[in-house]
């Protein structure tokens, strides 16, 4: 198909979709011509409250206004996940955003910690960081880099949101920049004879919109990528084997916690996502262990707040399209795959889908080297969160439920054998090319989670025992002090994000 695109339709009018319209506008800067295509029937997944910070490279390129976008979609600030009974029962940890101490000389700071810890002459980890210190004071502000060296400059944050508010925020955005909405139901994907291209998508009305570039968004069901050009997918399920969520809503509490929790039950784990005006909620579990009706009644259970609506059962399979991007459709969101939101990972996976189609933008037609290179891509970056997921539920030593017991017993991907073993020998955590998570987002899951390890970065001992202690207890003591002087999250939250 070598000719110039002009139309590109977006099927489907979820997070995935007006994000893609919201960048597309924004970027090509009314160069074609954008249509997004939406069934008020079918409606959206709507969950998928929790992000992570790159969110905010995403809302700086659309040109989102932070405080505006906040109080559309009644959002909090998030520093981090605070993991509840993962390794073993009663075991509470952080997973917070940003860095790790400060960094001395050559070797990471969190080796230095290491070899304190296996001499038992260190604080718990979480004190060395000043997200995870503010978000258990349930304190925010965004960082402050006018005060030289300060942690308060390495202050990382991510938002929590309403999915549905989120998605018509968007909307109003994208109409203001030109994209076309269309509301109806497609019944017919219509492809070109002897390649397969799509065509057009037809409207339960007999509406025909044609396109050169289909942009799938039509979430778990993947109407184009799957439905009509059976692309396959790959079914991670014998790894993440959890398949079905319950989510609910509930009334809100004190205080306002900047953070999500991640609770695990017996046959799975619960969200918990503060926002301004109630509080989400769900259960992630495997069926295969757990009755829908039960996993009900742990939900209902473990609540803070009254129930606001009766639990909404979603049913998934975790995997990925074996080709996110096939002839002239690039599945973007739930219709290119799924990983479980343990580390709210798919509204990243939804903005990096959309920074790769830039990167690989097919201006003057369908290129199959530029099309294999976006499949490689999307298949690294889905298979490497993936293993981090995997890592969480591996790595436990609970021996309570029959689920933990064959999660920790299970055969894990080689590529995450390898980090198990660089972990336990030294310590190290190596990243892979531009892999999403960070070596200090593994170490806190890996040490929170109790991981092996049987040594330390050798050239630690370069530096004597009481320098090291020095060290730590002045990273640890300034970032005490940095926290107090930080307001408090709901303070914070209620004086710029919310309507006066
Ligand atoms: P959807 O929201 O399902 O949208 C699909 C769209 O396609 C709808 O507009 C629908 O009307 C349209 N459509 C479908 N078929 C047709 C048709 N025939 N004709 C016309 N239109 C059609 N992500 C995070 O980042 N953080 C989280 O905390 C998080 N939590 C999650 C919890 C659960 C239980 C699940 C299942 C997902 C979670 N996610 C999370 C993922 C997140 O919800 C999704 O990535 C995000 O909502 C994107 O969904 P989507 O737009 O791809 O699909």
């Amino acid at each position: 198909m070598q000719q110039a695109i002009k139309d590109i339709v977006i099927v489907g009018g979820g997070t995935a979709g007006w994000m893609s319209a919201a960048a597309l506008a924004t970027i090509l800067n009314g160069r074609y011509n954008i249509r997004v295509v939406e069934s008020d029937d079918i409606g959206i997944v709507g969950v998928g409250e929790a992000t992570i910070p790159m969110i905010q490279r995403f809302n700086t390129v659309v040109g989102i206004d932070e405080n505006e976008f906040m109080r559309e979609t009644m959002g909090t600030f998030k520093l981090g996940v605070e993991f509840v009974n993962w390794g073993r029962q009663g075991d509470r940890y952080m997973h917070g955003f940003g860095r790790l101490g400060q960094d001395l000389a050559t070797v990471p700071f969190d080796q230095y910690w290491q070899k304190m810890r296996q001499l038992g002459k260190a604080a718990p980890l979480e004190q060395y960081s000043i997200t995870r210190m503010a978000a258990k004071a349930n304190k925010f502000m965004p960082p402050n880099f006018e005060v030289r060296n300060s942690p308060l400059g390495d202050i990382v944050y991510a938002y929590h949101f309403d999915a549905s508010l989120y998605a018509r925020y968007l909307r109003k955005l994208c109409e203001q920049r030109g994209v076309v909405r269309t509301e109806g139901k497609i019944v017919q994907v219509q492809q070109r004879e002897g390649d397969g291209y799509v065509e057009a998508v037809v409207l339960e009305n007999g509406t025909r919109i044609a396109g050169d570039l289909f942009i799938d968004c039509s979430g778990f069901r993947g109407l184009l990528i799957e439905q009509t050009l059976k692309t396959g997918f790959e079914d991670w399920s014998h790894w993440l084997p959890s398949d079905r969520a319950l989510a609910v809503p509930c009334e809100s509490v004190t205080p306002l916690t900047p953070y999500t929790r991640a609770t695990s039950h017996k046959a799975g784990w619960q969200w918990r996502i503060p926002l301004q005006h109630r509080i989400g909620n769900g259960h992630v579990f495997c069926s295969k262990y757990i009755s829908e009706d039960e996993a009900a009644s742990v939900l209902l259970a473990n609540l803070d707040g009254k129930p606001l609506a009766d639990p909404r059962l979603i049913k998934f399979t975790t995997g990925r399209r074996k080709q996110a991007w096939n002839r002239n459709v690039v599945a973007v969101g739930l219709a290119s795959g799924f990983l479980e939101p343990i580390e709210s990972t798919s509204i990243h996976l939804i903005q990096s889908a959309i920074q790769r189609l830039i990167d690989f933008f097919p201006d003057r037609g369908f290129n199959e080297v530029d099309i294999a290179e976006y499949n490689r891509q999307s298949q690294f970056e889905y298979e490497r969160i993936r293993d981090f997921i995997i890592l969480h539920y591996h790595l436990n030593q609970r021996t309570d439920s029959e689920f933990w017991k064959a999660c920790a017993a299970m055969e894990i991907p080689e590529t995450l054998k390898h980090k198990l073993d660089l972990y336990r020998a030294h310590g190290r955590v190596v990243r892979i090319d531009n892999e999403l998570f960070s070596e200090v987002g593994w170490i806190q899951v890996l040490e929170g989670q109790n991981a092996p390890i049987e040594g330390y970065h050798p050239l630690v001992d370069v530096q004597s025992e009481g320098d090291i202690h020095e060290y730590l207890e002045s990273v640890r003591d300034v970032i005490g002090k940095c926290v107090e002087v930080i307001p408090d999250h709901a303070a914070y939250v209620a004086k710029h994000c919310m309507a006066p």
